[in-house]
Formats: structure tokens, sequence, C-alpha cells
């Protein structure tokens, strides 16, 4: 795993010490690490941190210094997260969760405060006076102060963490190691775009593309995108990522246009297509690609349009005046609001795969799908059915003046090198 993210820590070595200005926290991902605070001049050992709990967080909250020092009890794996990584985090959340956490630290770092002041004053009472009454009165504070010290700061060593405190960890920690995978996979060159051939059904033949992205993470393992590209949104990385995929999809598009006249889709998500930058993006990948743009679809879902429909309408209008097509993706899996099919410039309603894969054993999905290839004759869009699988469907689809297929029966989606093979050798099955 990436060196920064991961440190491995060996038995005995401290991991921060108390008062040290802090640049990362940690989650354990293996071993046990001991936490301690400097209390009348000795060190007190107040937790011990298993598998899947985080520390040293406090110190990159508040801008702080550290509270307690960090050593490793046996060797360790820690996650690390970096200052930025939780600034950002901060900066993102509601700011009434922002400023609650803001409150608590502060409670917490007055606590801690007074504690040292009190027994600072104890340390030096018990100097002057050696009764033995200040003196276990001193060694109960003592005993009080860790474990009070270890209330607001940690579990305690041996109080067990509900199994959900467990689960929550574990997720948080999967999807912040995906997270700064995910920020590093375009620099490392992680990415892959795979093609799916969109086939004319009658005749059998490629008339299109859909570039379908791949993440071969070398950490995580193969990906798929239905894995990462919700959280590539919720960051903003859908930004840089989608400018590669479009940019990537252009120039496949233009060496499989060498081959045949086809067209390449692209998907696009809510977050570039909100982006200022977006128009630009499209139109400079496809003129470095020296593609004209009539031969590019974008494919957006409902959601889309109706997150916020007048940007919609001025972007699709745009994209349309510059001569892109637009298709509907997933179509009846939405808000399915027939307002935006007369009011957006739509080009092609995808049908969405559950209804083509229920055709036969639900009579409703199959009307639903031969009304849909009726409405979008009506209207002098195309239609493309997601997800065929079997011949019955295609004839099925066939019959229903369906113009367009996708799906395992013709291909799965492939690498660039074996779609040119597609395109240049193998023949597809008809109807
Ligand atoms: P989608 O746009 O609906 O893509 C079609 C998905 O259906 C693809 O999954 C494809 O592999 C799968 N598929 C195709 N034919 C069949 C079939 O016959 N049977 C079955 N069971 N599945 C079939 P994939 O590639 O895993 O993509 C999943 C989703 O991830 C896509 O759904 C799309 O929403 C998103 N995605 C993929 N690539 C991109 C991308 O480049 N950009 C964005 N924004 N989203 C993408
Ligand atoms: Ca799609
Ligand atoms: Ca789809």
């Amino acid at each position: 795993m990436d060196n920064e993210l991961i440190k491995i820590i060996s038995a005995g070595t401290p991991i921060f010490h108390e008062g040290a200005p802090g640049d990362c926290a940690y989650i354990i991902q293996s071993g046990e690490v001991e936490v301690s605070m400097l209390i009348n001049g000795s060190n007190v050992a107040f937790a011990v941190l298993e598998k899947g709990e985080l520390f040293g967080e406090m110190a990159l909250i508040d801008n702080s210094f550290r509270s307690a020092t960090a050593i490793a009890r046996t060797d360790v794996e820690l996650l690390a997260i970096s200052r930025d990584y939780i600034e950002q985090k901060i900066e993102l959340s509601d700011p009434t969760v922002r400023m609650l956490l803001q409150v608590v630290l502060e409670r917490y770092r007055d606590v801690h405060a007074r504690l040292h002041d009190v027994s600072e004053s104890l340390r030096e009472h018990e100097s002057t006076t050696a009764t033995s009454t200040i003196g276990s009165f001193f060694n109960q504070y003592l005993k009080l102060s860790s474990k009070l010290a270890s209330a607001i700061t940690s579990r305690h060593a041996h109080s067990n963490p509900s199994d959900k405190v467990v689960a929550d960890l574990a997720s948080t920690s999967n999807s912040i190691i995906k997270e700064i995978n995910l920020k590093n996979a375009l620099d490392n060159n992680e990415f892959e775009l795979f093609y799916q051939p969109i086939v004319n059904i009658p005749e059998g033949t490629i008339a299109g593309c859909e570039a379908l992205i791949r993440w071969n993470s070398p950490t995580l393992g193969f990906t798929p995108p239905d894995e990462f590209i919700g959280l590539a949104e919720k960051t903003g990385l859908i930004i840089p990522i989608g400018q590669w995929i479009t940019a990537e999809a252009c120039r496949a598009a233009s060496e499989f246009r060498k081959h045949r006249d086809i067209y390449m889709s692209i998907n696009l998500s809510t977050r570039q297509f909100e982006s200022d930058s977006f128009m630009n993006d499209i139109e400079n990948a496809a003129k470095a690609a020296g593609l004209n743009s009539d031969c590019i679809k974008l494919e957006i879902t409902e959601s889309i349009l109706m997150s916020n429909p007048e940007l919609a309408e001025s972007c699709l209008n745009k994209l349309k005046a510059a001569g892109f097509s637009i298709a509907i993706d997933d179509f009846g899996t939405g808000y399915s609001s027939f307002s935006y099919l007369h009011r957006f410039p739509i080009d092609t309603l995808k049908i969405d795969r559950s209804f083509v894969n229920a055709m036969f054993s639900n009579e409703r999905s199959k009307e639903i799908v031969r009304t849909l290839s009726l409405l979008a004759k009506n209207l002098n869009m195309k239609t493309i059915a997601e997800g065929i699988e079997e011949k019955n469907e295609s004839q099925q689809l066939d019959t229903f003046g369906c113009d367009y297929g996708q799906g395992y029966r013709y291909s799965k989606p492939v690498p660039k090198d074996q779609f040119l093979a597609l395109l240049k050798h193998k023949s597809l099955p008809a109807t």
C-alpha cells in the first residue's frame, strides 16, 4: 500500500509526543497503541487502542498541540489521515456540526488545563505537608484524573466498543482509504475506459459504443464504477476524472472511426454537468481528437434534469447548438416526468435494463418497453434498450421498433484493443 498512507511502526516507538504540533491523525489497521499524559511529572497511561480506532485527531481539529503521547505497544500498522484531509472534511461539514465540534473540543481542552493546574498545586502542597491524608488524597486524585482523562479522551482499554462503533469505524476507515486512493488514481494512471458496442438491432451492426470507466487500483483491486463514482461526485474528484474520461473517450472515438463510422456515448454526472468548465472541456476534447461533435452522445440521468431544470435547460441547449446529441440514461427508473421530453432537446431514450430483463416475466414491463419505443418514435427520438442478454429479448425489441440495443448478448464492455478487434472482424448477432 502507498507509503504515505500506511505507516508501519515497531513496538516501543513513539508515534507522537504530548505538546508537539500535529500533522496527522491515525486509524489503527493492526496492533495496539498506548496513549499517555504527563500528570504531575509522571507519564500516566490511560488507554490502549486497538484495530479500527482513531487517535491523534484533536490537534488537527483545532489546530493545537498534541494533548497526549502515543506509543506503539506492539508492532502497528496505521492509516495516516493528513491535516489537509481533515480540514477539508470540517470545512465541508454542516456549520452547526462544525460549531459543536469546536465547543466539545474547547471544553475538553479546558478540563485538561484545569487538571494540570489542580495537580500542580496539589503536588506543591504535598511537598510542604508530609501528612498521610494529603498523600492519600493526592494518590486518589491521580487515579481520578487518569480515569477522567481516559473517559474524555477515548474508551478505556477494558471497555468494549459496541458492534455499531466497530462497524462505523471500519466503514469510515474503508472510505478514507478509498478516497485517498481515488485522489491519486488519476496521476497514477489507474483508470481505463472499456467500450461496449451499441448495436443496430435489425442489422446486428455496431452503430456506436458507450465508454465505461474501470479503476484498477493496486491497493484496493478492481473497483467497479458503482463503488467510486458516487464518492468521486461527493468529493468533487469527478471533475478532473470526468475531464480525463471525455478526453480519453474522444481519442478512442477518433481511432475507432478510422474503421467504422460509429458514435461515442459518454456518461455525465451531475457535478460535471454543473461545473463551469464542462462546455469548454467537452468541446476542447472533441477538437483535440479531431472529432465532429455530432459523433458524440452525452448520457445524462433523469436526476440531473430534475435537480436543476433551469441549468439543465440552458446547458443542454448549448450542447445541442454545439452539435452534441443527448441521451437519457436508465429511462424509467427516475422521476420519468414526461414534461422534460418536450422541454429539453433530447435525441435518445435508453430504456433501463430492468424493463428489458422483465419483459417475459412481467406483462407490464413488456408493455412499458413497447410504449416507450412508440413514444420515442412519435417524438422523433431514437431508443436504445439496455441490458439485452437473450436472443428472445432482441427479437421482441425488434418487433417493437426499438432501434438500438446494448448488452451481453452482443458483447460485454471490453478494453480498447478488443473493441477495435470487434469493429474489424467479428460480426455481432442480429435479432
Ligand atoms: P450505466 O451507464 O447504466 O452503464 C451500463 C452498465 O450496465 C455498465 O455497468 C455495463 O457493464 C452494464 N451492462 C451492460 N450490458 C449488460 C447486460 O447485458 N447485463 C447486465 N447485467 N449488465 C450490463 P458498469 O460499467 O459497471 O457501470 C455502472 C454504472 O457506473 C453506469 O451505469 C454509470 O452510471 C456509471 N459509470 C460507468 N462509467 C462511467 C463514466 O465514465 N462516467 C460516469 N459519470 N459514470 C460512469
Ligand atoms: Ca450510461
Ligand atoms: Ca444505463
